[in-house]
């Protein structure tokens, strides 16, 4: 039996690789670190909370790694762990750096001293082209970097490269552009504007706040890319991919059609609040994925209509449980 290793296990993709991993018979473990209350959450949702095995750990403390490398024994190691909301990490910079960029480092040490032939994966992002220099942006993009964040996720990226290319690492990158789910985030725009329809469907809530509304981005469904996580491991050769949909859309034309799934019209319930809008923010992203399409056969399967709802049908039944 395979046994994968994932770091960032109680957050979106870590539910969502749990559950694929554990369908295609992986033993799973992965760190959890200490907190007051429990994060199982999305685990519990998927309901695969019980399956997976939960070690004590933390990306910033080495030796918590180690042990827990040493007990999983894993094949194949996930680093999804990051502080990854983007607006925090102008508030949180040190904070970002340590978990999102060294913490990354960390894992890569742990695994050179545990076990160099485990295949390691970088969540890598789009968020590192920033202010793209090319409408569609490739593995071949040049990066320029807008957050502590994309910076952090740089760092993490050139490092995997480099362990790569100066110990012989199976450390692959994926470069994936914005992935949404249920599980997402409330900060997230996508699910800050799915959850605002749910409310203010069921009246609990009056309005929506939102920042840049003109922001566009290439948005796919979670479900669908932690696929593509796998896919790189278990290729002939580590590599870097750009794993997206290909379409790009405005964060005012998601509105529009979140509002539409329970026959509403945006226009009557979004304000436009500068509190959230970025010191400095990434205005356009999309993808070209035909690299992972042609060498690992991977490709998108939820257009963004179903995605969204998807996630409009989950926050009412949510929201609607939390009012009964
Ligand atoms: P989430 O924010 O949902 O999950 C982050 C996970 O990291 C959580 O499990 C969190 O634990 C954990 N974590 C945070 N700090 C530490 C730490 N110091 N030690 C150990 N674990 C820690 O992110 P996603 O699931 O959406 O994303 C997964 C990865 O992919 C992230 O690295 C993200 O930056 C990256 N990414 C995401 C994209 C997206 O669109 N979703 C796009 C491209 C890259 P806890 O539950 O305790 O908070
Ligand atoms: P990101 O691409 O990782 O930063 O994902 P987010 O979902 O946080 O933001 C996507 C885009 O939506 C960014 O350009 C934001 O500036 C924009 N946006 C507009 N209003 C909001 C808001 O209220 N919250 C968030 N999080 N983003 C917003």
């Amino acid at each position: 039996m395979r046994r994968a290793f994932i770091t960032g296990i109680t957050g979106q993709d870590g539910a969502y690789l749990s559950k694929f991993l554990l369908e295609k018979g992986y033993k799973v473990y992965g760190v959890d670190r200490r907190t007051s209350l429990p994060t199982t959450e999305r685990l519990r949702y998927l309901g695969v909370a019980d399956e997976v095995m939960l070690l004590d750990g933390d990306v910033s403390d080495q030796g918590s790694l180690v042990r827990a490398l040493q007990t999983a024994e894993p094949d194949e190691v996930y680093n999804l762990a990051a502080q990854s909301f983007v607006g925090a990490s102008w508030q949180q910079p040190v904070l970002t750096m340590a978990t999102t960029g060294i913490g990354a480092v960390n894992v890569l040490e742990a695994i050179r001293l545990v076990n160099p032939r485990i295949r390691f994966y970088q969540a890598s992002t789009s968020e590192m082209f920033g202010l793209a220099t090319e409408p569609v942006q490739s593995e071949r993009t040049p990066f320029h970097p807008r957050s502590p964040y994309a910076i952090a996720k740089l760092f993490a990226h050139w490092t995997t490269i480099n362990y790569r290319e100066s110990y012989g690492l199976f450390a692959c990158a994926g470069i994936l552009f914005n992935h949404e789910s249920p599980l997402r985030g409330l900060e997230f725009v996508t699910r800050k504007i799915t959850d605002g329809v749910a409310r203010i469907k069921l009246g609990v809530a009056k309005e929506l706040r939102l920042g840049n509304l003109d922001a566009k981005r290439d948005w796919g469904f979670a479900g669908d890319y932690v696929r593509a996580m796998w896919l790189m491991l278990g290729a002939e050769k580590p590599d870097e991919y750009v794993v997206a949909t290909g379409h790009t859309t405005s964060v005012r034309e998601f509105c529009r059609i979140a509002f539409e799934c329970v026959g509403l019209n945006w226009k009557d319930y979004v304000t436009v609040d500068p509190k959230f809008a970025r010191p400095a923010d990434v205005p356009t992203l999309c993808g070209n994925a035909e690299r992972v399409k042609v060498e690992l056969a991977w490709q998108a399967t939820t257009t963004l209509d179903e995605l969204i709802a998807m996630m409009v049908e989950a926050d009412l039944k949510r929201v609607g449980n939390e009012r009964a």
